[in-house]
């Protein structure tokens, strides 16, 4: 028996206008039923939820994020990109199946408790993936009970082999260490793709496979080609960090000779399917051939700013017709998984680029971007980020008597300009109540928090020799990749900072 709601007396978020306007939520099972007029539809046995005082909202949709980063939130201070990528084997390395499902399950109640339903998650294994830990991580989303894309980041190289020149940048005996990091060759990492997708545990309509060869150049073209071939088969979403600092954009130019997005163009991978996580060094040309492969891209830029990584350019995005979700990126790099965060940030970043201020993103483009066009970037387009009948009933409603709404003069500006996630009261996912003035109704977090104290200790133990090695690392690595970067890129149209 699916169970019937009514979310009633609240000011429903339009899907056309982006308007609010008073209506009642009529819910049967885990889909939205109708939207009707105040009042027009009574309980008749139906749970009630009260909307009145409140703003209802599609759940957000999280366009990028790593499960595995979530035990090492706040770990560091003023890391670039490549020193993050440096401290990888240690800061998510080395952990128990237990380890990863935890590390899943905080993410997925921190993303809950900020009005968050659904996210595209990049979770790691070094050296390959394991079906074990994707279940673990896919098992963390269900319980807890929002929706995810899982794409097991990948790759054949390490960060050391990646970047030409590093390598020989690093003195013994840093260099034979460096050089005994390897991943497994990818076969092994596609075949349990491959095996995870036909024989997936989950439903679907709830947690999908996906996947995530993590950065072109850390992947043999062989393998990314095998990657492209396996989506097509078995109708996988593949995202990538593509051009997300700057020097992933000089290195393209050396190691093919053509930026990042023609080389993947090159290889097939561009579809509708295909999810850049940052882009923010893309050329136009790159953000045409996006756009006319039906690709999207994740905007993450509380991530590209604390990593001092630029800023993309999303108005030249969306004005050539590329689908724009936002994104946190991982609790590493960003360091909380708050969307309402990354929506505000999203608005002020486009303010930066020497235009006008009509070609600025409105706050509507914003809350779009964070829920139709994160749907559409995981893989769930026609299911959820809309209050439409038919749609899934992921539904947020935020709290007219918090603080950012007193006054309330345009709530999409508030939404956006204004909402700090204190203001989520209720949050339903597949018509479940999770959330419920502010409190997990169905899910025990503060169980989490003793285990997580645990598992930070004994990783803390089983990661010193290789937190001494990435130390140790860190002042060359630095160096070199700055240097690196600091090459000029000569691109014609491209986004300067
Ligand atoms: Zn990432």
């Amino acid at each position: 028996m699916s169970q019937q709601m009514l979310i009633a007396g609240g000011s429903v978020l339009n899907p056309a206008s982006y308007t609010f306007a008073p209506a009642d939520i009529v819910v049967s099972g885990d889909t939205i039923d109708a939207i009707v007029a105040p009042g027009s539809v009574g309980s008749d046995g139906r749970k009630v939820v009260d909307a009145s005082s409140k703003l209802v909202i599609p759940g957000l949709v999280n366009g990028h994020n790593h499960a595995q980063t979530n035990l090492s939130k706040g770990i560091a201070d003023r890391w670039t990109l490549e020193i993050l990528l440096n401290h990888a084997p240690w800061t998510g390395g080395r952990r128990t199946l237990d380890e990863k499902y935890l590390s899943a399950a905080i993410g997925a109640c921190e993303m809950l408790r900020k009005g968050c339903t659904a996210s595209y998650d990049m979770f790691a294994e070094f050296p390959l993936p394991t079906i074990e830990g994707v279940n673990a991580v896919a098992q963390a989303y269900a319980d807890v009970g929002i929706r995810a894309s899982i794409a097991p980041m990948m790759a054949d190289r390490s960060f050391y082999e990646a970047i030409p020149g590093l390598i020989d940048a690093l003195p013994e005996p840093l260099r034979e260490q460096a050089l005994a990091i390897r991943f497994s060759p990818f076969p092994q990492s596609v075949a349990v793709c491959r095996e995870l997708a036909e024989d997936w545990k989950f439903d679907r309509m709830q947690i999908r496979p996906a996947l995530g060869p993590t950065i072109p150049h850390h992947c043999s073209d062989e393998f990314l080609q095998a990657c492209g071939e396996l989506g097509r088969e078995l109708d996988l979403g593949l995202q990538m960090h593509v051009a997300e600092s700057k020097l992933q954009a000089v290195v393209a130019r050396k190691r093919y000779g053509k930026s990042l997005v023609a080389h993947l163009d090159t290889l097939g991978l561009l579809k509708p399917g295909f999810c850049v996580a940052h882009g923010v060094w893309l050329d136009d040309e790159d953000r045409t051939r996006l756009a006319d492969q039906g690709a999207s891209v994740s905007h993450n830029p509380g991530s590209n700013m604390k990593l001092g990584s630029g800023l993309a350019d999303t108005r030249s995005m969306l004005a050539r017709g590329v689908n724009l979700a936002l994104g946190t990126d991982g609790a590493g790099s960003s360091d909380n998984l708050n969307m309402f965060e990354a929506m505000r940030l999203a608005s002020f970043v486009s303010r930066v680029h020497d235009r006008d201020s009509s070609q600025w993103l409105s706050t509507r483009e914003v809350l779009r971007a964070a829920t139709e066009g994160g749907a559409k970037a995981l893989g769930f387009e026609g299911m959820i980020g809309r209050l439409e009948a038919g749609y899934k009933a992921d539904i947020v409603l935020l709290d007219l008597g918090a603080p950012h709404y007193v006054p309330l003069n345009d709530p999409v500006n508030q939404i956006v300009h204004c909402e700090d996630g204190t203001g989520v009261h209720t949050v339903i996912a597949g018509g479940r109540v999770l959330l419920e003035a502010g409190r997990f109704t169905a899910f025990d977090f503060d169980a989490l928090r003793a285990r997580a104290a645990t598992a930070v200790a004994r990783l803390s133990e089983v990661n010193r020799a290789s937190r001494a090695l990435s130390e140790q690392l860190e002042p060359y690595v630095n160096q070199y990749c700055s240097g690196l970067a600091a090459t000029p890129l000569h691109v014609a149209g491209f986004c300067s900072h």
